[in-house]
């Protein structure tokens, strides 16, 4: 999948702000740290389009994306990710309904692209997203990422105690490393997936 213009849009917190709703849109959550800046930057092979977590500040808000090229014109929304321990409290209070106001709201949001770390059990946190998800039947696409940091036998072992605690056959978890670029495809052909649903 080749993407040949990849644009940041703006941030927004509430959906007054959001760009207009043209095109379908596919956003992207997990944990902070768990690799989510580094997916999107493969996904759309520009490095630096999404900035990693050592920049907090936009990392609290939710930031559109436009991409094309060999796939069909999309939003990619980069949602704040939870859990990170240096936000001010009233950020942290204001997360869980930005999340539901885009969640529920958003008419051209067509799936969400739910990233955990294959060497940990997914958090309460991770389980409460994907209730979400579930309840505003938004369709989740659950990647597992930093699969290099693992050997084949503790990936296997992970991947089966991961769709336990999920709840999830273990074919749904899309397995990727964004340093080896493993999985690349297979994330798109989720993605694409969700598109023509
Ligand atoms: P974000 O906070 O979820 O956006 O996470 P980042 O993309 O900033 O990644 C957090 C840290 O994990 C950075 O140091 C990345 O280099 C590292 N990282 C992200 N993905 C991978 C991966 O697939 N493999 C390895 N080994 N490190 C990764």
């Amino acid at each position: 999948m080749r993407i040949h213009q990849a644009t940041f849009i703006k941030s927004a917190v509430k959906p007054a702000d959001y760009p207009p709703p043209e095109l379908s849109e596919i956003a992207f959550a997990g944990r902070s740290n768990v690799g989510k800046s580094s997916l999107i930057n493969v996904l759309v092979e520009r490095k630096g389009l999404v900035r990693t977590s050592s920049t907090p500040g936009r990392t609290q808000l939710i930031n559109f994306f436009t991409i094309s090229g060999e796939c069909p014109p999309l939003t990619l929304v980069d949602l704040p990710g939870y859990g990170y321990a240096k936000v001010p409290l009233e950020v942290k209070r204001q997360w869980g309904p930005m999340m539901e106001r885009y969640l529920a709201g958003r008419e051209t949001l067509r799936a969400v692209v739910l990233i955990l770390d294959v060497r940990r059990i997914p958090s309460d946190e991770d389980l409460q997203m994907l209730d979400w998800l579930r309840a505003y039947r938004r369709r989740p696409v659950v990647v597992l990422t930093k699969c290099d940091k693992l050997t084949k036998n503790e990936r296997a072992k992970q991947i089966t105690q991961i769709s336990l605690r999920l709840d999830l056959p273990r074919e749904e978890l899309v397995q990727f490393s964004a340093l080896s670029k493993e999985g690349r495809d297979n994330v798109w052909k989720a993605i694409l997936a969700a598109l023509e649903e």
